[in-house]
């Protein structure tokens, strides 16, 4: 029973590095995500145009949506490590956050909204956000009524299924009432385990199992995946498409220029911030 707990704390400690370098390198990020602006800057002579099949093209033609991820909110505890603390953010600072969203006219949106807006230019909210909470900690339904409802807000809950019903994770019916109240449900793996270091039958164990599992408990299809720590290769893609994922969700790094749809961007958004700093950084990432 232990195991899965070990992986994902001995994980977490490893991404924390590399995430909280990607908070604070999101204007880079940005420029190299831009695939024309990188081959005008790199090429010593013209080159052939990337081939991007049409829903690719579409979605880099799109200006990114905000994404904001979120995993546990609650207070600091002494023994939280620096790199652990990028993914708690105290709960009066994430209310500050979302009532900073609310007060500048952001509207929340869903993953389908998103992937009819970049596929099929659908129209959107004009200041539009998309609110993340990752492995399904169970503070995370309690936040979502306490400071999300009251502002009408609607998130994606990206869930570890290994964890449903464990303490500090929220219950299979937990899970439900957000599906039911409007919220997204998506898949995180079965115990998060890195997505790079998946053969065989480790896609049927960490995708298509948990997959039914989600679905029976809310349902409704599950068709939208995070990678833990945000790590991906193309390799994973078509095995996200054959098991009927239809976007998948990264961090703050570079897209893929031929499945932007697999490789969304989102940015942790960490306890330090204020609502203020939470607004300017919305602007310069995305
Ligand atoms: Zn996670």
């Amino acid at each position: 029973m232990k195991n899965w707990w070990i992986s994902v704390s001995i994980c977490m400690a490893a991404a924390g590095l590399s995430a909280c370098n990607n908070v604070q390198s999101t204007t880079d990020t940005k420029v190299q995500d831009k695939p024309s602006a990188k081959a005008v800057a790199v090429a010593p002579a013209p080159l052939p145009a990337p081939k991007l099949d049409s829903s690719a093209t579409s979605v880099f033609n799109r200006k990114q949506i905000p994404i904001l991820c979120y995993h546990q909110i609650r207070p600091y505890k002494p023994d939280d490590s620096p790199t652990a603390k990028p993914y708690i953010v105290p709960p009066d600072v994430f209310k500050d956050q979302m009532k900073a969203l609310h007060d500048s006219g952001y509207q929340t949106i869903l993953p389908d909204q998103l992937r009819n807006y970049l596929l099929s230019g659908e129209e959107l909210p004009e200041k539009s956000v998309l609110i993340s909470f990752d492995d399904g900690c169970d503070e995370q339904f309690d936040v979502t009524k306490e400071v999300l409802d009251p502002y009408k807000m609607k998130a994606a809950y990206f869930i570890m299924t290994v964890a449903i019903n464990r303490p500090n994770y929220m219950k299979a019916e937990q899970i439900k009432a957000l599906s039911d109240e409007g919220h997204s449900i998506g898949l995180h793996t079965w115990d998060h385990n890195n997505v790079k270091k998946y053969q065989g039958e480790d896609w049927v164990k960490q995708i298509e199992k948990p997959k039914t599992a989600l679905e029976k408990i809310i349902g409704k299809p599950v068709e939208h995946f995070a990678y833990p720590f945000g790590l991906w290769n193309p390799e994973a893609i078509p095995q996200l498409k054959t098991r009927g994922m239809k976007s998948a969700f990264i961090l703050s790094t570079t897209r893929d220029q031929n499945d932007p749809m697999y490789t969304i961007r989102r940015i942790i958004v960490p306890g330090t911030w204020t609502g203020t700093q939470l607004l300017t950084r919305m602007q310069s990432s995305f």
